[in-house]
């Protein structure tokens, strides 16, 4: 996610495209705006080196696509004239929904970034088939989308992460191990459910939980960051200066499934010895709590988030043995982070999922593992620290790709024109 204010389209002489060159300002226009907060029209022009004239104008036609608003408050640009401040408007938002394999996070925010809807519920994936969770997750986005609305927002678009490979410009996921989906077209399956203007988007869960930590999270704005989940499944979103790294296809990130131990426990993916079969959380449930491991429920599963207190139960009483188990999963953190800072040189692993709530007993051993193999002397400057963005931070990274859009491109946002304003184009 784009957190610098990126350069504006050329001067004005430019025998470009008219409206290819009124997309950018727009954008531009919005971008200030939220990089820097309520301005006015004059603040704008002298920061931005927009004419005026222009200015008013692309603030106009922002107002009529509901993305600003006016407010009372004066400020003083660099040109030193007051005037009514413009700011990005609560009115219009979006929303992200994750899935994975115990449980469905939502979040809504507003254009402004202000969480407005902000909740997890278990939901056994692998207990349904993919139809019958296409349409729970229908039905889910449904409800937080009305929400939304009874809450004064206008959703403009909807997210779905979800833990596996996605082809994101067709919205289908390729594959997702844990949850059992092949070739599954989340987003048209979902467009016949939904609003037919929303805009419906698919991606990996890691990579909009990276985007999430590098906009919001603990270490926002470093340049070079990894982002690890702890899931049933574990996932990664690599940032390389600043940028999603996607690969060619887009598969990247797939650092659950980094080949650990030869010969080992047998993986969701088919494979043997993945990384996540060392650290993802059903193999810490097994070491820590081998009576309440996965696979052995009686009744509705368990909430990750018990699982994980139920871990720090023991470890609160002194349990040993869970102690143990605990540190151990933490040196196979170590293990992997090892090879990521060995391959992608990061300043920091930013720890999420489950990792995040254990991080006091997992980052001991994980740190020194990662001391120990990382082959560069800088590698001691590359720390593992807990996101503090919880157990929805892909969807609130996939909320925050709707706002991005919204802001790369304001002319694909039409909700309800305002008739009185000609939008000059
Ligand atoms: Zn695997």
């Amino acid at each position: 996610m784009a957190s610098k204010e990126r350069a504006g389209a050329g001067s004005v002489d430019e025998p470009t495209d008219q409206l290819a060159l009124r997309r950018a300002n727009l954008s531009r226009t919005l971008r200030h705006i939220r990089i820097n907060g309520p301005r006015s029209r004059a603040a704008i022009a002298a920061a931005t080196g927009l004419h005026k004239a222009t200015v008013s104008s692309l603030v106009d036609e922002l107002l009529s696509r509901r993305l600003v608003r006016e407010i009372g408050t004066e400020h003083s640009g660099s040109a030193g004239r007051p005037g009514r401040g413009i700011a990005l408007s609560p009115d219009v938002g979006a929303v992200g929904i994750e899935i994975n394999v115990d449980y469905l996070a939502v979040h809504g925010s507003d254009l402004t970034g202000r969480t407005v809807i902000e909740k997890r519920v278990s939901f056994d994936a692998k207990g349904r088939d993919v139809e019958r969770c296409l349409d729970d997750l229908t039905q889910a986005a449904q409800r937080t989308l009305a929400e939304l609305v009874r809450r004064g927002v206008t959703p403009v678009g909807l997210t779905v992460a979800v833990p596996g490979l996605v082809d994101v410009g067709r919205g289908v996921v390729v594959l997702a191990p844990n949850l059992g989906w092949r070739d599954v077209p989340v987003a048209t399956r979902l467009a016949h459910g939904l609003d037919p203007d929303l805009w419906i988007m698919v991606d990996n869960d890691a990579n909009l939980a990276a985007q999430a930590e590098y906009t919001w999270g603990v270490a926002a704005g470093t340049d070079d960051l990894v982002y690890l989940t702890g899931e049933v499944g574990v996932g990664g979103g690599v940032i390389v200066n600043g940028r999603l790294l996607r690969g060619a296809d887009g598969f990247s990130g797939e650092v659950g499934h980094l080949p650990v131990e030869p010969g080992g426990s047998k993986c969701g993916c088919g494979r043997t010895g993945c990384w996540e079969t060392k650290v993802g959380l059903a193999e810490l449930v097994r070491r820590a709590t081998p009576d309440v491991a996965y696979g052995l429920e009686q009744g509705p599963i368990p909430d990750p988030e018990e699982r994980v207190a139920e871990v720090l139960r023991r470890l609160a009483r002194g349990d040993k043995a869970v102690a143990a188990a605990v540190a151990e999963v933490g040196h196979w953190l170590g293990h992997g982070g090892a090879i990521l800072v060995n391959l992608f040189n990061p300043r920091v692993i930013v720890l999420g999922g489950y990792f995040a709530e254990l991080a006091d007993h997992l980052i001991p051993s994980a740190q020194a593992n990662l001391a120990r193999m990382a082959v560069a002397s800088t590698a001691a400057r590359c720390h593992f620290v807990a996101s503090h963005l919880g157990f929805t931070a892909a969807a609130r990274g996939g909320a925050g790709v709707i706002v991005e859009r919204m802001i790369e491109d304001p002319t694909a946002v039409s909700l309800a024109p305002a008739p009185t304003l000609a939008v000059a184009r």
